[in-house]
């Protein structure tokens, strides 16, 4: 994927979860909980969104996946880590898909959207 359609993916506006969101047991991290929802989108671009919450360690992210990149977009909530470049991101960011890092790149601290 390029970055400009990256960029026309995430730009687009038509993208849609038209299902019930039900948080499930996530047998193998305990306890998280989990879930996981099809995003379906006019040019019928191959996305979930998954949920994934741990009460124990305090962490929330939001992903969403592209079924042939992998995770391209995500919130992270509660764990703080390293850019690929080193440099610390904070207990609340973004990751957001680049073509030289994936979705390494950790965007700014989220806290004007919370
Ligand atoms: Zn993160």
């Amino acid at each position: 994927m390029k970055q400009q359609d990256f960029e026309t993916l995430l730009a687009d506006i038509t993208k849609e979860i038209n299902e019930p969101i039900e948080w499930k047991e996530d047998k193998d991290h305990y306890p998280s909980v989990e879930f996981k929802v099809e995003v379906i989108s006019e040019p019928k671009y191959p996305l979930v969104v998954k949920g994934s919450y741990n009460q124990l360690a305090q962490t929330l992210t939001y992903a969403l996946i592209h079924q042939g990149h992998g995770r391209i977009y995500a919130l992270d909530l509660g764990k703080d880590h390293h850019n690929p470049t080193c440099s610390t991101v904070g207990r609340k960011h973004k990751h957001r898909w680049t073509e030289s890092f994936r979705d390494k790149e950790d965007m700014y601290r989220m806290i004007s959207l919370l």
